[in-house]
């Protein structure tokens, strides 16, 4: 069966939520809470598709906790639909200008509920399909270069937030123009989606990261590791990737591999994401110097940079 969308009623009065929840109930996985304090947390654990949401209410009234939500990540997203007996303009415009995507008045004409609560739920699906997809890589399935752009500065400020370390890795794969220009577009588009599923089966914990940078070169974060643990990790995935056993051309190597290049860093307020980022470019690049099908990692370099 398909999962039913949740929708979250918050209603200080039983009765009318109960009437509400009454209309919906055939339709939607209904939540109800009757203060708003309840229901803002609600809202940012509960992965609904819509808020219903009494606008008069003792405490924190209805208005309060749609500016709350505006100001959340996470809630802000999650469009709220404001319930009022007032038919009255200025609550309405209120309502709008903070934010609720819509109004409903009480009584309730059952039919115009019903419509206008498919109609937003719809809309949130539809954009909430919108926003993933555009996440994604899709020749690969991985997470893609704009989620990494969002990814990475968040968690570097979790990062510095927590005084955790945090190790970034730059993935390139090697001889990849020749392996183009002798096997074809197509079968080098196969390789860098090998590369990419392999690597990205490794990078599983949800705080990990992994992402498709661009062309054949991927980028890794990974989190609360220590430079010996991270560069373990990454030194796994070089070694799967060159055990895929996928033929090279005879000029370049054996079987197709990776270098990889990182850093591990404890960063401070003020540290900047981009220099780090470039620590780990520039290890890259002595991997491919190095001979390439290795994982070089920093260590000394960031005293140097510290200064
Ligand atoms: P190195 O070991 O130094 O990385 O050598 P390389 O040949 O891989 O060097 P370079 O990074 O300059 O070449 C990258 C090549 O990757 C260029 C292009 O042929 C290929 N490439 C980039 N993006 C794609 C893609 O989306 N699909 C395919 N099939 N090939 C790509
Ligand atoms: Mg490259
Ligand atoms: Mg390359």
């Amino acid at each position: 069966m398909e999962k039913r969308e949740r929708v979250l009623i918050i209603d200080d009065s039983s009765v009318q939520a109960n009437m509400l929840k009454s209309i919906l109930e055939g339709d939607y996985d209904i939540t109800v809470e009757h203060t708003a304090e309840e229901g803002l947390h609600q809202v940012r654990v509960g992965d609904f598709s819509l808020v219903l949401l009494d606008v008069i209410m003792p405490g924190m009234d209805g208005f309060e906790l749609l500016q709350r939500m505006q100001e959340e990540v996470v809630t802000k997203r999650i469009p709220v639909i404001l319930i009022t007996s007032l038919r009255d303009t200025e609550y309405e415009e209120r309502g709008l200008v903070l934010g609720a995507v819509d109004y409903i008045t009480k009584p309730y004409h059952p039919p115009i509920v019903r419509a206008r609560v498919k109609t937003h739920v719809k809309l949130y699906r539809y954009r909430t399909q919108v926003e993933r997809q555009s996440m994604v890589d899709p020749m690969t399935g991985v997470p893609n270069r704009r989620s990494y752009d969002i990814s990475c500065l968040n968690k570097w400020q979790e990062a510095i937030r927590f005084k955790q370390p945090i190790s970034l890795c730059m993935f390139d794969i090697d001889r990849f123009k020749i392996y183009n220009d002798t096997f074809g577009h197509p079968a080098g588009d196969k390789v860098i989606c090998a590369v990419a599923q392999t690597a990205n089966s490794f990078l599983r914990r949800s705080t990990d990261f992994f992402a498709r940078y661009g062309g054949e070169e991927f980028v890794a974060i990974v989190m609360g590791s220590n430079a010996k643990a991270a560069s373990d990790q990454l030194r796994k995935i070089r070694q799967a990737v060159e055990d895929l056993h996928i033929p090279h051309t005879p000029e370049a190597a054996q079987w197709v591999t990776v270098s990889i290049g990182g850093v591990t860093v404890v960063p401070e307020r003020g540290d900047c994401y981009d220099t780090y980022l470039k620590v780990a470019d520039t290890m890259l690049y002595d991997a491919k110097r190095f001979g390439r099908n290795q994982v070089v990692w920093s260590t000394s370099k960031m005293e140097e940079l510290k200064d």
